[in-house]
């Protein structure tokens, strides 16, 4: 199947965002959606949007760190529409401080959010995609997986991780999977500088408002990603602003 159209996606961290964007940018073209994250009112928001759009998405209450939440998500997609097309792994904390500061549950949380978060989802959907013989895992790191900036150490090697999986789970995948891994710079929302130190915050606050770009640039990446023929990996991007040294 090639395309976007009646293609089935889960999709975390969909509440806000790069996620959001994403959610919109597919159900544009026709996929169907389940959205996943924590903030209820949120998700909810996102899902009447499309809703009233015209396209097709349900939420699901999900904290990515949870194996029995991912379960739910990927069940929900299996019940309600009958299969599994693709799960985007987007949700993601930018918690970023100095070591100096042993914020060592914003370390935890990065760790659980990004590594055991991804590895839920890949627990939850390869049984799925197997028996179908067919799936395409989308895995969202960050340009951070490439180069490390100070105060972002525990947030890079996070994203590091999730990019050094990806290619593990590539090369596990077979002819029948695709997996692709879309690595974000900047981008213009709520999530950059949120629960880092204050130093941190306001400087990744004052270069996103300088340089980033939308969130719908990425949304862009992904579903280049996704609508690319059955035998077709689009196996890596990265996606960031021109100003973005
Ligand atoms: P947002 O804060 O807007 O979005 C983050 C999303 O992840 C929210 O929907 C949030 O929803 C969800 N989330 C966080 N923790 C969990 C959890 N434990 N379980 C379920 N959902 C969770 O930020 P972005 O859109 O910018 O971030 C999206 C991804 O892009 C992240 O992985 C981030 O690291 C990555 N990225 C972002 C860049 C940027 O400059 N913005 C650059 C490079 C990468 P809720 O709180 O409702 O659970």
């Amino acid at each position: 199947m090639s395309g976007i159209k009646g293609k089935v996606v889960a999709l975390t961290g969909a509440s806000s965002g790069i996620g959001e964007a994403t959610a919109l940018h597919l159900a544009e073209r026709g996929a169907r959606l389940v959205l996943g994250a924590r903030r209820e009112k949120r998700l909810n928001a996102v899902v009447d949007r499309i809703t009233e759009r015209g396209g097709t998405a349900v939420g699901c209450v999900v904290d990515v760190t949870r194996r029995a939440d991912l379960l739910r998500l990927t069940g929900a997609a299996v019940d309600r529409f009958g299969r599994l097309d693709v799960l985007v792994s987007n949700a993601g904390t930018m918690a970023v401080s100095p070591f100096d500061e042993l914020r060592q549950d914003d370390w935890d949380a990065m760790v659980a959010t990004h590594v055991t978060g991804l590895l839920n989802g890949i627990g939850a959907a390869l049984p799925v995609f197997r028996r179908q013989r067919s799936g395409q895992f989308v895995n969202v790191a960050s340009t951070a997986a490439y180069v490390v900036k100070s105060p972002q150490g525990v947030y890079a090697a996070t994203k590091a991780a999730v990019k050094v999986l990806t290619e593990g789970l590539r090369q596990e995948s077979g002819p029948d999977l695709r997996v692709t891994l879309v690595s974000p710079g900047f981008t213009d929302t709520e999530g950059v500088g949120k629960g880092a130190s204050a130093e941190a915050a306001a400087e990744l606050v004052r270069q996103r408002d300088a340089i980033a770009m939308p969130p719908s640039a990425v949304a862009s990446a992904i579903g280049y990603a996704i609508e690319q023929p059955d035998g077709v990996d689009i196996s890596e991007i990265v996606v960031r602003p021109t100003a973005q040294g």
